[in-house]
Formats: structure tokens, sequence, C-alpha cells
């Protein structure tokens, strides 16, 4: 059984060390175009941040440990085709220009997203950069080290990390946003208005509705072009969203869903027999909703990869799919979100209701506590929980999130979770945990 895996990140090598694992005679082969493979690319911001020492550090395995696991790792090795019928793929070493034909039994195709980049940020102007790979990050680190001011455009939660990063860098950092909040794909806007207002704390000069047309300079960046004027800066960061890299699934004839990402089962396996496809260029199951998304973030990813990973080689394992839950700080605050929004429960015409609750963190009278408000989202009439949004002044505290993450995945409802024997002391909750009251008001 020869099983090949394309991208060597975080689906990719849970898929290899699974399938090694479970099946100890298979060979299993990684090809990875880039230079790295087994790294947390969540830790990009925090490097840059100056919260952790080196892009090294987020490299969990480097390819030698996984070769001593038995599984054949090749970097600068680019799958450039795909026959499913004959059950080869074309590679492309990038190192030395020669192109060989690997034959396969299984193909995982894990080969995540790509930044998007509008045509005003396709340039060749120095100091503009996306952030997704550690060569992103190394070079983003040049820049930033020449820089004084910084322009990042997106107010997505890559924006806001890297907003606060480059602030910690002691940048001056503009932040800008199309839509009229930041955050705006997370929370409903009553929170966004929060995460606006702790940026602005944190020094940052927050614009929404602004639309970037154009960058200016020669040679080097000077600043960026908007429908509200002229932005000066020496460096920008282009965080608007992310699409899948899907080139290859097209070319070996797999189907793509409606959100443009690989359409899979629940074991990962796409249309065409013998080809996965696992991570962030992969849709999944919301499990609230029971539609198809592409919510491509690091715990899914590594499931995916799992779950193909023990079925490529025999065995049967099921991804049970998502809530769409996420979490990001800013400056003093932490953020979380699971589940649907009222905004976008009500875009899927649910029949929802929220209730807000604005409280402590932990017992009122102990010196740690600190404010937290939860937005609890659940259906009319069933009492079944739709989601929640979180902000808190300890970071810690919107980890909260995890109870009712852990209920929507199982239909559970507002009942349920007031039902929930939370634990407490007063270092870490009220008797009645805000999550507690939010469900007690809500059904
Ligand atoms: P990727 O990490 O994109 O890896 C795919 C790999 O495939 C790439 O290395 C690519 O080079 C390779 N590849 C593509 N095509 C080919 C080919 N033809 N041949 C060979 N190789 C190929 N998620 C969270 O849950 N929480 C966070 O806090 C968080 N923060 C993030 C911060 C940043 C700055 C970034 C960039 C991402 C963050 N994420 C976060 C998202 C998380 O990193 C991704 O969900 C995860 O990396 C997805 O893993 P993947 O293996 O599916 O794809």
């Amino acid at each position: 059984m020869r099983i090949v895996v394309v991208g060597g990140v975080a689906a990719g090598m849970s898929a290899a060390s699974r399938a090694q694992r479970f099946s100890p005679d298979a060979r299993v082969v990684v090809f990875e175009r880039g230079e790295y493979v087994s790294y947390g690319a969540c830790g990009l911001p925090y490097v840059i941040g100056g919260e952790v020492d080196s892009f090294g550090d987020l490299v969990a395995r480097t390819p030698e440990q996984m070769r001593a696991r038995g599984i054949g790792v090749r970097v600068r090795h680019e799958v450039t085709g795909v026959d499913a019928r004959a059950g080869t793929v074309t590679v492309l070493d990038r190192a030395s220009g020669r192109t060989t034909t690997e034959p396969f039994d299984r193909l995982l195709l894990a080969t995540g997203v790509s930044p998007v980049r509008p045509d005003w940020a396709r340039t060749d102007l120095e100091g503009v950069h996306v952030l997704r790979d550690i060569p992103d990050g190394e070079a983003l680190e040049a820049s930033v080290r020449g820089a004084r001011r910084a322009c990042v455009v997106g107010g997505g939660y890559i924006g806001l990390e890297l907003a606060e990063a480059l602030r910690a860098r002691g940048l001056s950092v503009v932040l800008l946003e199309k839509g009229p909040e930041v955050a705006g794909r997370m929370l409903d806007p009553q929170l966004q208005v929060q995460v606006r207002g702790e940026l602005e704390r944190g020094g940052v000069d927050v614009r929404c509705g602004v639309t970037v047309q154009g960058l200016t300079g020669r040679g080097r960046v000077t600043g960026v072009q908007t429908d509200a004027g002229l932005v000066r800066a020496d460096l920008v960061v282009v965080a608007v969203g992310v699409k899948p890299n899907v080139e290859l699934a097209r070319a070996a004839g797999v189907r793509l869903g409606k959100t443009g990402a690989v359409a899979v089962n629940a074991r990962q396996e796409t249309n065409v027999p013998g080809v996965y496809s696992a991570g962030d260029n992969t849709e999944s199951l919301h499990r609230v909703t029971r539609r198809r998304v592409h919510i491509p973030l690091g715990l899914p990813a590594n499931r995916m990869g799992r779950v193909a990973g023990v079925n490529m080689a025999g065995g049967n394992a099921r991804f049970p799919g998502v809530v769409g839950t996420g979490i990001f700080r800013t400056f003093e605050l932490g953020v979380a979100r699971t589940g649907l929004t009222q905004t976008e429960a009500e875009e899927l015409d649910l029949n929802a209701v929220s209730v807000d609750v604005t409280s402590t963190d932990h017992a009122g009278y102990h010196g740690s506590s600190r404010p937290i408000h939860v937005r609890l989202t659940g259906e009319r009439g069933s009492g079944r929980l739709l989601g929640a949004q979180l902000i808190g002044h300890n970071h810690l505290s919107v980890k909260r999130v995890d109870v009712v993450a852990a209920l929507l995945g199982r239909r559970g409802t507002a009942q349920d979770l007031f039902d929930a024997d939370l634990a407490y002391a007063p270092p870490f909750s009220g008797v009645w945990d805000v999550l507690l009251v939010a469900a007690d008001r809500l059904h």
C-alpha cells in the first residue's frame, strides 16, 4: 500500500502520522512544496509580536524526525498533476527542476489555502506582505525591522492579531476594514464595537468602511491609497481572506462544493475513488445547520487529517463536522464564538433569540475578577442552543466557549447548559457562572 500525501502541515502531517501508525507496513510519502513541514501557522503573529522567540519554535517535527518515524517527507517537492485512473502524481523537485511520476494507491489532498491578493496587492513593492507560512513570516519580520508606520488591511482575526503584534513592536498601526466594523464575520454588531474599542485603546487607528484602491511607492511602499484618502505606510500587511487551493483537485476530477472547497464525505473521501481530501482546502458539515461550510481552522484541519489517515490505511474513522468555534485575543480582550451569531441565524431564517449577560468572570469579590460579556443564542420554542459569543477582560475567561461548543455538537438546549454541573471556586468563576446565568435567561 503506497499512500501519497500532498501538503505537509496540519492536515497532511496528521494524516501521514495516523496512516503510518495504523498500518506500519504502508509506505507513506509526503510532498510539500515549501521548505517546512509540521509547524503551527497559528503562532506566526506571536513570533512577529515577540511573544514566541523564533519561527523555528513553531516547528513541531522536522522532515528528519518524520523520516525517523518511517514517513517519507520530501520538501521543496510540488505535486503538479494527478492521474487518478493511473494512480500517479507528477512531482516537480523545485531544487533541481526535475519532474518525476510517483505511484499511489491512496492519495490525500491536504493543500490548504492561499491568502487572497486583490489586484492592488499584486506588486513588487518592498514592504507589502501576506502571512500564511514561515517564509512569509520571515519576510514580514525583515520588513518590520526597518519600518515605522504599518497599515494592516483586513479586520478579520489575522489582521487583528497582526495589528496588536505590530503595536508591540513599536510601530504606529492603521487598520483598514472595508465592512462597517472589525471582526464582522465572527460576531454580532454589538460585540464588534467592543473589539474596535479595544483596538483603539491599544493604539490602533481603526478605519472601517474604507476601500483600498492601490499602493504608492517606488521600490518600497510609501502608502495605501483608499477611497477615504492616502494612508502613509512603509509596511503593509494584506489580510483580506483566503481561498482554498483546489487546482490539483480540479485536475484530478474531484468535485468541489458550493463553498468552492473540496467536497468530501464523513470519511474524507472525494468523489474519485482512492482520493481523499482534508484540512483548509476541504468543506465540512456544520453540525448546527447541517449545511456544508468552509471554515479553515487548525483543529478541524488536524482532525480531518487524522480521519483521512486512518481510512487511507484501511480503518474506518469519521469526521463529525464543525460548529464554527473560534477564539482570538486583541490586547486585553479575549474574544470567542461558537455556532451561529444572531445575524447568521437570521440569515438562515431560523427563529433565533439572543440574550446578553455582562458579569464578572470570577467571584465578584475576588481580586482577579474582570468583566465578561456573554451573548447566548437559541431557537425560540425548542430551546435548542444555536451559538455563543464571549468577550472577556481575562483572556482565558472566554475559553468557556468550549462548554457551549460541546453542547452544540449534541444539539443541546439552553436547559442542558443550565443543568451542567460546572466547576466553581472564587478565583475561577461565580457560583452561578455567567454561562449558567445566560442559559437561565434563554430557556
Ligand atoms: P496549510 O497549513 O495551508 O498547509 C497546506 C500545505 O500544502 C502548504 O504548506 C502548501 O505549501 C502545501 N501545498 C499546497 N499545494 C501543494 C502542492 N501542489 N504540492 C505540494 N505541496 C502543496 N487556526 C486556528 O484554529 N486558530 C488560530 O489561532 C489560527 N491562527 C492562524 C494565524 C495565521 C497567521 C494563519 C496563517 C493561520 C491561522 N490559523 C489558525 C489557521 C491554521 O493555521 C490552518 O487551519 C491550518 O494550518 C490548516 O492546515 P492545512 O494542513 O489544512 O493547510
